[in-house]
């Protein structure tokens, strides 16, 4: 994705207060973080663990950003779930329930939605793992370039659900 400014992250957000997004921390590694090699910025608030961030820049250039609550404190994640947007089989991170606001007044009203997403949103790390060579599959990069796309398509359509 392309590189996301602090400014545009806190004027992104679809369904955090003005104040939320004025609270927001950054990701510590902010300043290094590799850009083309994520489909979305996805985050936990490093001061309060008990938010995550999740970015996307769509197809025409609009980026929306969403907050997002672990509905379980992220204390116990649920292993055997598979993350809604990575939809990895073979998951080698921790993956649980987050909730987040709806966009707009059905938002203020507590109109929520809950998705399963990567507890510390390792989306885009997971779908760059090569897969087994198979002989469905010989060529792992072509798996992994699809993923990526598939990746980017569910983000965004998470997003508009909003
Ligand atoms: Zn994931």
């Amino acid at each position: 994705m392309q590189p996301l400014t602090e400014k545009t992250i806190r004027s992104s957000f679809v369904n955090a207060s003005r104040q939320e997004a004025k609270k927001l921390t950054l990701p510590e590694n902010f300043d290094s973080l590799d850009w083309d090699s994520l489909e979305y910025l996805g985050w936990r608030d490093p001061k309060m663990m008990q938010r995550g961030y999740l970015f996307h820049t769509d197809d025409s250039g609009r980026t929306r950003g969403i907050l997002l609550r672990p509905t379980d404190g992220g204390r116990k994640p649920t292993n055997a779930a598979m993350c809604e947007m990575c939809r990895d089989v073979n998951i080698p991170c921790a993956v649980g329930m987050w909730t987040t606001k709806r966009a707009g007044q059905a938002g203020r009203d507590g109109d929520t939605l809950g998705t399963l997403i990567c507890l510390n949103f390792e989306c885009s790390r997971n779908v760059r793992i090569p897969p087994p060579k198979n002989p469905i599959y010989p060529d792992p990069m072509v798996v992994v370039a699809q993923r990526i796309e598939l990746l980017d398509e569910r983000v965004q359509s998470f997003l508009s659900r909003l």
